[in-house]
């Protein structure tokens, strides 16, 4: 077949998935394809700066970089016309036919989570070019690559599972979008319509754009303007226009340094983090630039991995700007760059902490889990990252925290370790066995809930000089408390743990008396110093056939009337002393979490009633 007559194409099957979506949402917002469709071609015009830069022949080369819309409310029809890029015919096939977009993915995979027609996802992503057909009979793309030797192209597509390709001469380069309007939404033929869309953003857009031949927008780099002049509304107008975000931000940090490198930058935490919503992994999105030119919308190494949540740009005026996306081989300055960020927005958050605490909880409730995988792998920002970090403790309200340099402050003389217990709330960690020896010698203990806790305090392993230790742990030494009277005595109590020893064979490495019960007649300890109880029930959660060879201390407390009635009855009634022991070693262990199978237990239980 010539390339010269129509040629159909079937769309992808995702494609066609998202169409149809598309098309029959209700999704009230259609406005949003104008800015899908400004941005694209605003990247097409960064995409050309930079090729202009690195190729010696591109197509059309005299044009002026800039965007022109055009409406005909005679014909219901919206243009929109940039001198970028362009597509080849492989080109358009590739990036209008198949699922290139992350926001399209995003997109479809929450929806397949919410596993309904949710239309308002569609304004949480932003689904792109496609976007177009909320508000499309059909929609025709003109397009010239730069590329001097490939033919113009026009693709075109009523969105209902296929799209045409066929040659088309004289067009110039870049891409021009024509959109016929369903006769619903005909008032985005109205200039005065898209005036006031455009208006909105295209502040931001640096790049000129026209609408009907009149200039709307002064090309300005946010970012470099003095912050003392931004406006609250413009900040959060950029911020949705350059992360593609629909939310409002929750910090932003606006700065400049001169040394050791030049930089502007505009920062922005977004309100929500979508991973903890279970979307796939961020990727790193503050874009840099160098003189508002753009280099890289998404480069990989200017922030650390933990940074990866944050928004906004960079721009430097110490790069080259001829360094290219795929050749940015000056590491040495990318890692400067890096530094210089990542130190600021550290000192940014400690400020934050410091004079705005609440708003710093807040934050810390959504993304303080970026901030514990950076204290826990970056060793260069560790120690600045462990000053961020917060529990609640047992002296917190619940729902309040503490910082480890609070704790420290709260410490007495005689504490040399940090205290923690990890469990899942609040109540299961203060109703287990754990924390009562703690409490009765007024020691403070931090409790963890997250799962990376855990793995992030044992990499942590240390603050201001004091090892950070889990209040579980079998090794842990407790002070002295004054013996309480009708304790059992020492050589009855070592009658006694023997005969547990015996008693309960392998299922013990050790039985002793406590130094941490008050109220609990016996505790079960971590004798495993590599997995805690905790991070067992997670491998067992992930491994379910996995066999963790269970071994724990028992250690009892003598002054407990179970542990008082059970040293008089052991030698007397040895059969029922060994259905106790073994009850008590079980109730340990439902305490730890870490009684897998309740069968024995209740059958022995059963036994233990007939006898009451
Ligand atoms: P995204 O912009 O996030 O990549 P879109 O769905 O908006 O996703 O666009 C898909 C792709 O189509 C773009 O990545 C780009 O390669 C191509 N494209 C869209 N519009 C244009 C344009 N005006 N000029 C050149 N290429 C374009
Ligand atoms: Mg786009």
């Amino acid at each position: 077949m010539s390339n010269s007559t129509p040629q159909k194409f079937e769309f992808q099957t995702e494609i066609k998935q998202l169409l149809d979506i598309v098309i029959h949402s209700l999704y009230t917002e259609k406005e949003i394809f104008v800015r899908e469709l400004v941005s694209n071609a605003s990247d097409a015009l960064e995409k050309l700066r930079h090729t202009q830069l690195t190729e010696k022949e591109v197509f059309d080369d005299n044009l002026t970089l800039e965007i022109n819309v055009t409406t005909d409310d005679k014909a219901k029809t919206i243009t929109i016309q940039d001198f970028g890029v362009g597509m080849t015919r492989e080109e358009l096939v590739e990036n209008l036919g198949t699922i290139a977009h992350s926001g399209s993915k995003a997109f479809l995979q929450a929806l397949g989570e919410s596993g309904a027609k949710n239309s308002n996802l569609i304004g949480q992503f932003g689904v792109g070019f496609y976007s177009a057909f909320m508000v499309a009979k059909s929609v025709k793309v003109y397009t010239h690559s730069w590329r001097k030797d490939a033919p113009g192209h026009m693709w075109s597509s009523d969105g209902s599972g296929t799209y045409e390709i066929e040659e088309a001469e004289g067009q110039r380069r870049g891409a021009k979008i024509v959109i016929e309007l369903k006769d619903d939404c005909a008032d985005f033929a109205q200039d005065w319509k898209i005036k006031e869309i455009l208006e909105r953003y295209s502040a931001f857009v640096s790049f000129p754009i026209n609408l009907n031949g009149k200039r709307i927008n002064t090309v300005q780099a946010l970012w470099l303007r003095n912050k003392n002049e931004v406006k609250d509304e413009e900040y959060t107008e950029f911020y949705k226009f350059q992360a593609h975000a629909f939310d409002e931000p929750r910090l932003r940090l606006h700065f400049s340094a001169d040394a050791p490198l030049a930089i502007n930058a505009l920062l922005f935490v977004p309100k929500e983090n979508t991973e903890k919503l279970g979307f796939s992994r961020l990727e790193p999105s503050v874009s840099l630039y160098c003189r508002k030119v753009l280099i890289d919308a998404k480069p990989k190494d200017i922030l650390p991995e933990w940074l990866r949540f944050l928004k906004g740009v960079v721009d430097s005026e110490d790069l080259p700007l001829n360094i290219s996306r795929e050749t940015m081989q000056d590491k040495s300055l990318l890692e400067k760059l890096n530094k210089v960020i990542t130190k600021r927005f550290l000192k940014f958050l400690e400020e934050e902490a410091k004079n705005r605490a609440e708003g710093y909880t807040e934050f810390y409730k959504e993304f303080g889990v970026f901030l514990k995988e950076g204290a826990a792998l970056d060793f260069t920002h560790k120690d600045q990252l462990v000053k961020l970090l917060r529990f609640e403790s047992s002296l917190t309200e619940k729902g309040k925290t503490t910082s480890l340099a609070d704790y420290v402050s709260r410490m007495g003389a005689d504490q040399k370790e940090i205290f923690y217990l990890v469990g899942p709330n609040r109540a299961s960690i203060e109703s287990g066995p754990y924390l009562e020896g703690f409490k009765a010698r007024n020691l403070e203990v931090l409790f963890c809930y997250e799962t990376v806790d855990e793995y992030v305090m044992n990499n942590v392993r240390e603050f201001d000089g004091k090892k950070l230790t889990a209040a579980d742990h079998a090794d842990v030494k407790l002070a002295d408390l004054p013996k309480p009277e009708g304790a059992l005595k020492d050589e009855d109590v070592t009658t006694l743990t023997k005969w547990l020893k015996d008693t309960l064979g392998e299922r013990v490495s050790e039985v002793k008396p406590s130094d941490r019960l008050v109220d609990s007649p016996v505790i079960a300890l971590n004798a495993d110093k590599f997995m805690s109880p905790h991070m067992r029930r997670i491998m067992k959660a992930m491994n379910k056939d996995a066999e963790t060879p269970l071994r724990v201390n028992l250690e009892i407390n003598p002054r407990h009337a179970v542990i008082k009635r059970l040293f008089e009855t052991h030698t007397a009634q040895p059969e029922k002393a060994k259905l106790v022991a073994e009850q008590l070693l079980d109730n340990a262990l439902i305490s730890a979490g870490l009684l897998d199978d309740a069968t024995a237990m209740v059958a022995r239980l059963n036994k233990l009633l007939e006898s009451v």
